[in-house]
């Protein structure tokens, strides 16, 4: 797997992971984290449940040119500790992979390693050219999180 380095998220992209969190309970939220010049902006919506995900990370792997930093999930039960399967999905993904709970704040979600071990990911304030990171929101997976991308430029 390629590795990219990553300096931090943003923190309109943090925002946005947490409320789709908020927004997607009691339904777990997941999507696959991608970088644009070593930050974290832009998240790739997966279907929710554990089977589900791993197999819609498949399909994006076939897609060219993926390349992912790391992937992001909820855990509305507010346990933020990846389980099995979460650590079998992360050394799939990459070296960043957050997990949110209740109450979906800036404080709320811990990221983890490809080996399921916790890291450090700062938050970094900055501006996004244009509108930002729902230009590459793949629609086959957008599919159940209308609600989550309603506030994005409504082209559903
Ligand atoms: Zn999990």
């Amino acid at each position: 797997m390629r590795k990219k380095k990553v300096r931090g998220i943003a923190r309109d992209t943090l925002r946005f992971i947490l409320e789709a969190s908020r927004s997607s309970l009691p339904v777990e939220f997941a999507g696959l984290l991608q970088t644009d010049e070593e930050i974290i902006t832009e998240i790739l919506i997966l279907p929710g449940t554990e089977n589900s995900r791993m197999s819609a990370l498949v399909r994006l792997y076939m897609l060219p040119n993926m390349q992912v930093a790391g992937s992001v999930h909820s855990h509305p039960s507010g346990d933020l500790r990846p389980s099995e399967p979460d650590i079998i999905f992360f050394s799939r993904t990459g070296d960043y992979n957050i997990i949110a709970g209740p109450p979906f704040d800036e404080h709320s979600w811990v990221c983890y390693n490809a080996a399921g071990e916790k890291r450090d990911l700062p938050i970094l304030d900055v501006q996004f050219k244009d509108d930002g990171f729902d230009d590459d929101f793949d629609e086959d997976f957008a599919g159940d999180f209308d609600d989550a991308n309603a506030k994005g430029e409504g082209k559903h």
